[in-house]
């Protein structure tokens, strides 16, 4: 650039004399003595030529205090000092680009003192790139530890989760700004959001109005092309920091004053020159932030950390790794994703990073999975293929392919004994896991163990029970009481029990059902979380089926499988359909079996998208349908706050609801801060038809099974993800009634228009999340619910190439090494340890 040659020529009296301090520096053995009183009075003199000179790509340090480096640092630094202040350049030398050794001088480094340093590595391959934090000082430090980082600094930056300096190296930036596309003053358009790169021509501070009044800086900035004013009002300050001559980057808009351009308050950027974390690079970072901290702070501190302490990092991804994966190195990923050259190099370090959050995340669920499992004698169960083969025959319907396949997993993990299974069994509402289940449940009992089923709801506790009933209902039958089902299957020579426990099962029943359990003569027992509160005992408990996993907490999981006296398998039923890439990342630890078909002759539910205007004829449609003998569930908005107030405004909708529009039918109400036993009685009203019309906040989700509902009205529909839409309208549907699902919303963005009008044309539960994922990112896509989600921060949910290398790699890396314990993994190792400790802090 041509503004670089007046400060080559300037500053070469100041090079010359740093180069002989540095000269004698060395010769002196590096002890701090080449200048009276220590070589930081130097420094701290000449911060702005060293900073000028300190170009990113060519790694020019920039230290606070030569005193506190080890003599090894202080040498390395001088090296690079000396090179950098016009030693002849080095034909030879590399791109930034280079991984960097921390540990290591650069080869030119030939010097008695780097004898030591050379033998730590081959000297052939690699250059130091990246400068090496003192020795006793790791990245790890306090963020205090860098320049200019106080208390109240201290404070700001830990509500951005940075502690340390690690944590600001992993700060990344969440855009960078591109410079690049920075357009001639010639071509500037007033009025129109862009930027300018130029030279401060000169700058001036300018006084208005009376003395004591405000002064603002006043700068005349030009490029090739022509030349602008520039105004910051009331910032006298800046006009000291604009040098003539200094490049800067002004964006904003354009106006014309006086047949002149003008900028007025641009936002700028020093773009060469000066520690205060200004860059060459033309992709500026433009960071998270938080109450007091700018932008320049904290480009300040990320240019600080980068530059100094990079070298402190230690990538932890073995050789055959990396060759494998043909990621970069760690180094160079850090360094870019803050300032990175171009967009692709940024694509590239975002690659590399994302590999590792996977990688990480990959080989803490399996190490979790591990120390579960592994090694944990499981039950081997052999069931007589002939019993289930003659269920199968007198179910109501042929199974489907999908749920066959489901079935023949669970069952070999289960013959397989250990490890345990650990299972998820996804199908989206309607599926048919149900059967999946009780097959498997039925199998365990034909074995001579016993099968419990979890759910979270009374309701759904009964629920399942009276389906389950219905799916044996072919069978001859003994015995069939409100709380016990007796059935005899073919070719079995004793009867299979299954009784039903809630928390509002009488005492006597709870007592029978307790004994019955402990003994041994109850096979499949079915319930609430009443199944796992103290006092029952499932001795021969072989497989624990939760259903709904989300509603169930990992600790009520294993507290079930505590019921019995060895370890039982686990398969957990969910039926939000998650796509492959989330669930390997969530579910990592468990085992995925998928129902991806629906029984046939399922009918599709009408669902349409209403204007808001539209509201009085989607209430006269709930009108028409209940005439006919029809129920409908109205959808209350999500409300963000909090649970009361979202229960408070549903009860207005509620009120409005019976007392104006339809107050003449019989309405009910649900929401989350009504009492389990009062919310249980609401929905058994409805299930029975003694309701018209169910008002409910988002909690109706846990599902219900009401055939005879064939209307799904949500308001607010907007503020909803499309799983979750989708799972809403499954509530319907549901019987032989034609269904229908009708989408309100006041007010929509065009994201929420786009995903609303998905939800009308895509009926296929996996296809809307794959697009609710692409439209919204993983964090939404569960809501606050699923908050023990650790945070990826350059993983993005749809790298599905990247997630499966994790995966394979972490499987890979895992049977050759499975406790990490060998010396080349122990930075693998603590990064596994730092995840967790952050994930589990997460949860709690
Ligand atoms: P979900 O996966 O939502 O739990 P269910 O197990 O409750 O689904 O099944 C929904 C309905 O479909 C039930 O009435 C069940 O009897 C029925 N069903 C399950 N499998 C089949 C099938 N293969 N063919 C026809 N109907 C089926
Ligand atoms: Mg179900």
């Amino acid at each position: 650039m041509a503004t670089k040659e007046p400060e080559k020529k300037t500053d070469s009296a100041w090079a010359t004399a740093f180069q002989n301090i540095l000269k004698l520096e060395e010769s002196h053995g590096f002890d701090n003595k080449a200048v009276m009183g220590g070589l930081d009075k130097f420094l701290a003199h000449w911060s702005d030529e060293m900073a000028a000179r300190s170009v990113i790509d060519e790694n020019f340090m920039l230290r606070e205090s030569y005193d506190s480096m080890s003599a090894k640092v202080r040498e390395q630094w001088v090296v690079q000092w000396r090179e950098a202040l016009g030693g002849p350049a080095d034909p030879n030398r590399e791109p930034s680009h280079t991984v960097a050794t921390p540990t290591k001088a650069k080869p030119r480094a030939k010097k008695p003192a780097a004898d030591k340093l050379a033998t730590e590595k081959p000297a052939t391959e690699k250059k130091l790139a990246y400068k090496t934090p003192p020795a006793e000082i790791t990245v790890d430090a306090p963020v205090d530890r860098l320049k200019g980082v106080d208390t109240k600094l201290t404070a700001r930056l830990k509500k951005l989760e940075v502690e340390t300096i690690r944590d600001l190296l992993y700060l990344f930036p969440r855009r960078h700004e591109d410079y690049s596309t920075a357009v001639k003053i010639t071509d500037l358009e007033p009025g129109k959001e862009c930027t300018v790169v130029a030279t401060v021509w000169e700058a001036r501070e300018v006084a208005k109005g009376p003395r004591g009044g405000r002064r603002d800086t006043e700068a005349v900035i030009s490029d090739e092309s022509g030349n602008l004013r520039a105004i910051w009002f009331g910032q006298k300050f800046l006009a000291r920091t604009l040098k003539p001559g200094s490049r800067i980057a002004v964006s904003g808009k354009a106006s014309v004053f006086r047949g002149q351009l003008v900028f007025e308050n641009p936002e700028h950027e020093m773009l060469d020159a000066s520690g205060a974390g200004v860059h060459t690079g033309r992709l500026v970072p433009i960071y998270p932030l938080t109450e007091g901290l700018t932008r320049r702070n904290m480009r300040r501190l990320t240019w600080q950390a980068v530059q100094n302490w990079l070298g402190g990092l230690v990538d932890a991804l073995p050789e055959d790794i990396l060759r494998r994966t043909k990621l970069i190195p760690l180094l160079d990923a850090v360094d870019q994703a803050h300032y990175p050259k171009d967009t692709e190099s940024w694509e590239l370090a975002r690659r590399r990073l994302a590999f590792d959050e996977l990688f990480t995340l990959q080989l803490a669920m399996l190490a979790r999975r591990r120390l579960q499992h592994d090694n944990v004698k499981g039950i081997e169960l052999v069931a007589p293929a002939d019993v289930i083969d003659a269920f199968y025959k007198t179910l109501p319907f042929p199974l489907t392919n999908a749920q066959r396949r489901c079935i023949q997993e669970i069952e070999s993990d289960m013959r397989g004994g250990t490890p345990p299974m650990s299972r998820l069994l996804q199908g989206e509402v309607g599926s048919g896991k149900t059967v999946v289940a009780l097959s498997s449940l039925l199998s365990v009992a034909a074995a001579g163990y016993q099968g419990a089923m979890m759910v979270p709801t009374e309701v759904l506790a009964e629920q399942h029970f009276l389906s389950i009933g219905n799916l044996l209902s072919g069978l001859p039958r003994p015995v069939q009481e409100p709380h016990l089902l007796t059935v005899y299957l073919e070719h079995m020579d004793r009867p299979i029990s299954i009784g039903l426990l809630t928390g509002s099962s009488k005492a006597a029943v709870k007592r029978e059902l307790a004994k019955r359990a402990a003994d041994g003569t109850l096979d499949i027992l079915v319930g609430t979380q009443a199944l796992i509160q103290e006092g029952i005992s499932i001795p021969k408990l072989a497989l624990a089926v939760a259903d709904e996993q989300h509603r169930f907490g990992v600790n009520q999981r294993s507290a079930l499988q505590e019921r019995g006296n060895e370890n039982p398998h686990t398969l957990i039923m969910s039926a939000t359909p998650i796509p492959r890439t989330l669930s390997l990342t969530i579910f990592g630890d468990l085992d995925i079996s998928t129902i991806d078909e629906m029984p046939a002759g399922r009918q599709e539910v009408a669902t349409k998208w209403l204007k808001p205007e539209q509201r009085s004829t989607a209430y006269d449609f709930i009108r028409k349908q209940v005439e006919e003998g029809r129920q409908a569930f109205v959808v209350c908005p999500l409300v963000d706050e909090s649970e009361t107030i979202e229960s408070k405004a549903a009860t207005e909708e509620y009120q409005k609801l019976s007392e104006d529009i339809f107050p003449d039918l019989s309405l009910g109400l649900l929401h989350g801060r009504m009492p389990p036993k009062e919310k249980e009685k609401v929905m058994r009203q409805f299930r029975d038809g003694e309701l018209d019309i169910l008002v409910t906040t988002p909690v109706v989700e846990v599902g219900i099974d009401v055939a005879n509902a064939t209307v799904m009205m949500i308001d607010g529909a907007d503020r909803f993800g499309l799983a979750q839409l989708h799972q809403f309208r499954g509530r319907v549907g549901r019987g032989e009634h034609k269904s229908y699902c009708m989408l309100l919303s006041d007010s929509a963005s065009e994201t929420a228009k786009e995903r609303l009008s998905a939800l009308a044309r895509i009926h296929d539960g996996f296809q809307l999340a794959e697009v609710d994922l692409e439209l919204r990112g993983p964090g939404d896509f569960f809501g606050t619910r699923q908050s023990g989600l650790p945070s990826l921060k350059m993983a993005h949910i749809t790298d599905r190439e990247l997630l499966e290398m994790a995966r394979d790699e972490a499987t890979k890396l895992m049977e050759y090494d499975p406790d990490l314990k060998a010396p080349e993994h122990a930075a693998i190792s603590a990064q596994v340890a730092r995840f967790v400790d952050r994930a589990s802090a997460n949860v709690a």
